[in-house]
């Protein structure tokens, strides 16, 4: 989605942003370039599902707790090298991303991302977006898929709701 013509010159958003209507006029798109933080993140309430595409768990923990608060469903996916992960959290009804990982792991300064990780972990995560948004199928709420690419393997695991999780214990 984004060019060698865009690069240190374009927001990743506002490259994105011209790539997806290139794709499609007729979509209407509504582009932010920020940094979510507590003050700003009540922009995205009227968000139907919330799609974790980042990159850092400081970020991550905001946007659970924002989705528990305002109950809106989060799809959560992350890359890195051969492997990537995805879950989905529906509010009130399955574990969160702070059952899923109650310590911050340490933050790296840069980690390695290959282009086909992310093709195969992002259309698993949009597909996951769809059955939330349409209703239709099973989704990986309760459960996280584990890809792992460099041994072509991919696991589903169940995973349960911390009775003591500091974030969503207050919504059960
Ligand atoms: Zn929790």
């Amino acid at each position: 989605m984004h060019f060698e013509k865009d690069l240190g010159i374009k927001d990743k958003s506002v490259s994105l942003k011209e790539k997806l209507q290139q794709l499609n006029s007729s979509i209407e798109i509504n582009s932010f370039s920020l940094e979510i933080s507590e003050k700003n993140i009540s922009k995205f309430k009227e968000s139907d599902v919330l799609v974790d595409c980042l990159d850092n768990f400081h970020t991550r923990y905001l946007l659970n707790e924002f989705s528990l608060r305002e109950k809106i469903p989060l799809v959560h996916a992350a890359v890195e090298a051969y492997y990537g992960q995805i879950t989905t959290i529906i509010p009130e009804k399955t574990p969160c991303i702070k059952c899923l990982f109650p310590n911050m792991p340490d933050k790296k300064e840069a980690f390695p991302i290959i282009g086909p990780t992310c093709g195969v972990v992002g259309s698993v995560e949009a597909m996951e977006v769809i059955k939330v948004l349409t209703g239709v199928g099973e989704t990986l709420s309760g459960k996280l898929l584990i890809v792992d690419l460099k041994c072509m393997e991919f696991e589903t695991i169940n995973f349960k709701r911390k009775e003591d999780c500091s974030v969503c214990s207050s919504y059960f």
